[in-house]
């Protein structure tokens, strides 16, 4: 299919570029001494993409440990009770440990496996990449520092706690306002300091190339299973498709399925409490062209032209800004995007518990709540949402701070 003049039949294979590029988005702004390690990385997943052995065994990895392929649920009373839109759930909250991040990890820890390494490093924010990645160093006995502010670690006990039954080391960083900012600044040094022995493993579809590159591609499992179930299900490929953007990996894992079909495609960004800078992270829809944690993007930016801040209820989706390829769809118009703020999330959180007995991510229920509306406003088509991820860690949050719903 031709989308304003650009051949999706081979789009996967032609972008990004060999430089890493987007069109103008993405690259790898890094300090000199980390391109080598940059490169390395670069070779060794060509090489390894292409290996037999290294396919198969990730094919056996998602089988037999993920517990893939997740199934697609169709969310009949839920429809039923808004109209004739037909609204399908892609279900990665049952991948195993909770979301679709697993995905990635494990490519990026088999990846470390093939390439010699013995340790993996990242940060974490809410901790859920942290878990992910706990997780995927357990199973093939890499050791795995993760580095995380001391204000987060406070906030997400119960994350810390399961990196360290995991195995993980979590190393504190206090310097600073002492979250994911800091955490990402230190982690990155570890990195430099000890890239021959370890590979550093990027949480979305971000940073610098290869890794938006890769982390679509291992997170192409998702939309490339759901089309085919779809198929099967309805014998026919969706309408619509919807997913959250945070970073943007579930979503491009789910989109790149589906590029190349007249389907329509939404990204939903998260409005928080309200379009005033600082009150949402909706950066493909407020923010501007930049270069920031070694990629050039849309991002949102303060007056210096640093990145902003930036807030959400959902933790998971409170970056400034999203993957370049993200980026390049956007000023394409193959994807739209939109938003969804903080209520609408959570109206739509309790909706799929009650209606359809799924406890969705905070950060899931933005494109479940957009999905909801889709229906609202149209009278017919079938709408397939990524749902990444489960709700548990999040129950406590809105049990604090919002009001169950009356049985009626
Ligand atoms: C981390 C996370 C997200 C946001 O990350 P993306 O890279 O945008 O997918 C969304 N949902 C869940 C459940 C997550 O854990």
């Amino acid at each position: 299919m031709k989308f304003n003049d650009v051949e999706f039949d081979t789009y996967l294979k032609k972008f990004p570029d060999e430089k890493g590029y987007f069109g103008k988005y993405g690259g790898a702004y890094i300090a000199p001494e980390l391109k080598a390690a940059m490169e390395e990385i670069t070779q060794a997943y060509f090489t390894i993409c292409q290996s037999r052995k290294f396919i198969a065994e990730l094919r056996r990895i998602r089988k037999e440990f993920q517990g893939r392929p997740t199934p697609i649920s169709h969310l009949e009373r839920l429809s039923n009770s808004l109209g004739g839109v037909q609204l399908y759930v892609k279900r990665e909250d049952l991948n195993h440990s909770g979301a679709h991040k697993l995905n990635h990890c494990m490519g990026e820890a088999l990846l470390a496996k093939y390439m010699g390494k013995k340790k993996v490093i990242a940060e974490t924010g809410a901790g859920q990449h942290g878990v992910a990645l706990a997780t995927a160093a357990a199973y093939f006995g890499l050791e795995c520092d993760i580095y995380m502010g001391s204000v987060d670690i406070k906030k997400q006990a119960p994350n810390v706690a399961r990196m360290k039954i995991l195995g993980a080391n979590v190393i504190e960083v206090t310097h600073g306002l002492a979250t994911l900012k800091e955490a990402v600044d230190a982690a990155f040094e570890a990195y430099a300091r000890e890239y021959k022995d370890a590979i550093y493993c990027i949480g979305s579809v971000l940073g610098p190339h290869p890794f938006p590159m890769m982390v679509r591609d291992f997170q192409h499992v998702v939309g490339e299973e759901a089309r085919a179930q779809f198929l099967e299900m309805t014998g026919n490929i969706p309408d619509t498709v919807v997913a959250c953007v945070g970073g943007g990996s579930n979503s491009m894992g789910m989109f790149s399925g589906f590029l190349n079909d007249p389907v329509e495609i939404i990204g939903v960004e998260p409005l928080g409490r309200g379009p005033k800078l600082g009150d949402h992270a909706a950066s493909l829809k407020f923010g501007t062209e930049g270069i920031m944690h070694g990629f050039n993007s849309i991002m949102l930016k303060d007056e210096n032209g640093e990145p902003a801040p930036v807030y959400s209820v959902a933790s998971g989706l409170d970056y400034p800004s999203s993957g370049p390829e993200h980026a390049y769809l956007h000023d394409l118009g193959r994807v739209k995007y939109d938003t969804i703020d903080d209520d609408e999330a959570i109206d739509a959180f309790f909706k799929l518990a009650r209606m359809e007995g799924i406890i969705p991510a905070i950060e899931s229920s933005h494109a479940v709540a957009y999905g909801i509306k889709l229906a609202k406003e149209r009278n017919h088509g079938s709408v397939l949402i990524c749902l990444s991820g489960r709700g548990d860690k999040d129950m406590d949050y809105v049990l604090q701070n919002y009001k169950i719903p009356e049985n009626k």
